[in-house]
């Protein structure tokens, strides 16, 4: 059972030190991020103690890259022991964790081939480049004549490329001229990515289930078609399972609630353990191996660090606990929310422990209820104005899901 006396430890730092924090914080870093008043000083499993002594419960997760919570022992041990070893040599030599992680995640995978980054975006970016090259070299396709199809809605991250086939006026206003060769098609729609798709179509890129986009589940026949289309017509398909990926859903990606195995595989977020940024394009050799040396790269791609963090995941994954537990954990927060609709709730949409949750925007906006939560002590983050994403870390126990609802059930009716 949860109660106050659990979210509040002995105040032991000096009730100024908040302020301080974030003034600095606000003077000193760009202003690309509106953050809620928080200042985590340490956390551990699903809760973060702030500067002032506060806990509060992490239902955001850092939006998927903390599945298995904060600082959880057997990562921690895995990142402690490599700390003592080698941290960093470059792809310039191999390290004994490299290779070891590359055959580990591609054999989890099912497929022959890891290409290992850092971010989630640089996954993109490689898959984007890998794919380009495939359809010039594989393919055929004419030199710089090759196209991508994208889903509206997308959210693939933040650089110039990725950004030159967002939707999203506040992602792209004022950073062009932008990357052409993507081409832009309904989300949800197989027939508009068939319509689109023509002799020099490299790629179909695709989240399987929108994240940023507020948890936006497709069609059940979308990517069954979409990959049958990719099939006849010589094209990949590129998963971005980035935010979806690795037991979120309640299985280990989100294709395999569709019975759908793409070309390529991005990974990222939940993949560095919630320790160190580590992402990977994953496929077979016909497709990844078009990369030869010097053609692609990064200086901490692959690291002896974040492969042996990134082999503990997947040994973590591999006993299908956590995708279990997901699924089961979701179950019940999917009842939990549905007893809200028509009490400050229009809308919930969920898969396994993920769950977008429109806010009737009669009672108030996504932002005003993060920051009524947060004065109760639950982290979420909102999406697109008048949803709030809920992505407890999967390590979550059903009673804290049942006090957090407790808390938003309330919020819902102060603000309605
Ligand atoms: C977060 C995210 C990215 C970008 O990852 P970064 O590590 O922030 O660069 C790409 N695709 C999806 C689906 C994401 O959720």
């Amino acid at each position: 059972m949860i109660d106050a006396a659990m979210v509040t430890e002995t105040a032991t730092a000096d009730p100024g030190v908040t302020e301080r924090d974030i003034a600095l914080a606000e003077r000193h870093a760009a202003h690309n991020y509106h953050p809620l008043p928080v200042v985590a000083d340490r956390a551990e499993g699903c809760w973060i103690t702030d500067v002032e002594g506060d806990r509060y419960l992490d239902l955001l997760a850092a939006y998927s890259a903390l599945n298995f919570g904060h600082r959880h022992p057997q990562i921690i041990a895995a990142a402690q022991a490599q700390l003592e070893k080698v941290t960093l040599v470059s792809r310039a030599f191999y390290s004994a964790e490299f290779g070891r992680f590359c055959a580990e995640l591609a054999e989890f995978v099912g497929k022959d081939m890891v290409l290992p980054m850092n971010t989630g975006a640089e996954a993109v970016e490689s898959g984007l480049k890998v794919a380009r090259k495939w359809g010039y070299e594989v393919k055929g396709v004419p030199d710089g004549r090759a196209n991508i199809i994208t889903a509206s809605g997308n959210f693939h991250g933040r650089t110039t490329s990725i950004i030159s086939f967002s939707d999203d006026p506040v992602a792209t206003a004022g950073f062009g001229p932008f990357t052409p060769g993507f081409r832009t098609v309904p989300f949800g729609d197989s027939a508009a990515v068939a319509a689109a798709t023509d002799e020099h179509t490299v790629a179909v890129l695709l989240e399987p289930v929108q994240g940023e986009a507020g948890i936006v589940v497709p069609p059940p026949d979308y990517l069954r078609e979409v990959r049958a289309l990719c099939t006849q017509r010589g094209v990949l398909l590129i998963a971005d399972e980035i935010q979806s990926g690795l037991a979120r859903t309640g299985r280990t990606f989100a294709c395999d609630h569709f019975g759908v195995v793409p070309d390529v595989y991005l990974l990222g977020k939940a993949l560095g353990g919630g320790v160190v940024p580590l992402s990977a394009v994953v496929a077979n050799s016909d497709v990844l191996g078009v990369l030869r040396p010097g053609q692609h790269g990064s200086t901490f791609g692959g690291n002896p660090l974040a492969c042996a963090v990134g082999r503990t995941v997947i040994a973590m994954l591999r006993t299908g606990e956590y995708q279990d537990r997901a699924a089961r954990l979701g179950d019940h927060l999917k009842v939990r929310l549905d007893r809200l609709l028509g009490h400050g709730v229009t809308e919930v949409r969920t898969l396994g422990l993920w769950a977008g949750v429109d806010i009737d925007r009669r009672v108030a906006t996504g932002r005003q209820v993060a920051e009524a939560l947060m004065h109760r002590k639950v982290l979420v983050k909102d999406t697109h104005l008048t949803t709030i994403r809920l992505a407890p870390p999967i390590v979550i126990e059903e009673s804290e899901i049942d006090w957090a609802l407790d808390q938003l059930a309330e919020v819902l009716t102060e603000l309605g």
